[in-house]
């Protein structure tokens, strides 16, 4: 049940993957997203991309596979909505601009994920991947989302956890942040199963 208390998750999930808001989307309307009762992990991340739209499952491209590997979860787990909710901060590619996809439109998150978040009560950690998600559920950060993920302990305690975004464009992020794959990635790795076991 949602907030409200009142509408099932199945409901909002229908009503969500029926929006049409968005006239003037380059593809058309195509919400993807997957939530199940029972989920405990959830992951906000950016918008779909091309790939992403054309198959209808969330994180289905080259970004997913970094995303599985940096979790260590393969595409089966990843793919069970009882066990990962996926609810980026926009449900639809929203087309393409100079350098790579657009942002997320930003009238979808408060559209949408006030009540789809309030139906997943057994969601004990959120990752938040890319800028667009943690501006959202965490503010800014002087660092942006270079010291967000610094700081990932702070954030765990309130059950938060950012991440880069696993685009293979962001290679030069990662090669100058030895960091991240030797410290947050396996804190991420003991996060994620200690759930999912
Ligand atoms: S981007 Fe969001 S608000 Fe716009 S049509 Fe898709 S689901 Fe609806």
């Amino acid at each position: 049940m949602n907030a409200a208390g009142d509408i099932p998750l199945e409901e909002l999930l229908a009503d969500a993957r029926a929006c049409t808001a968005c006239t003037d989307l380059p593809l058309g309307p195509r919400p993807v997203l997957q939530a199940a009762a029972g989920a405990k992990l959830l992951i906000i991340g950016q918008a779909p991309g091309t790939r992403v739209h054309a198959t209808g499952v969330p994180w289905n491209d080259r970004s997913g596979d970094n995303l599985r590997e940096w979790m260590q979860v393969d595409s089966a787990v990843f793919h069970d909505p009882a066990r990962i909710a996926i609810i980026p901060m926009g449900l639809c590619y929203p087309g393409r601009g100079a350098s790579g996809d657009l942002p997320p439109r930003p009238q979808c998150a408060p559209r949408w994920h006030p009540t789809l978040l309030a139906g997943l009560p057994d969601v004990a950690l959120v990752l938040l991947v890319g800028s667009y998600a943690q501006q959202r559920y965490l503010g800014s950060h002087p660092q942006g989302v270079s010291g967000r993920v610094q700081s990932f302990g702070a954030y765990l305690k309130e059950g938060w956890f950012p991440l880069p975004h696993p685009s293979p464009r962001n290679r030069l992020w990662l090669r100058q942040r030895p960091w991240f794959l030797e410290e947050v990635v396996p804190a991420l790795r003991r996060q994620v199963h200690a759930l999912l076991r």
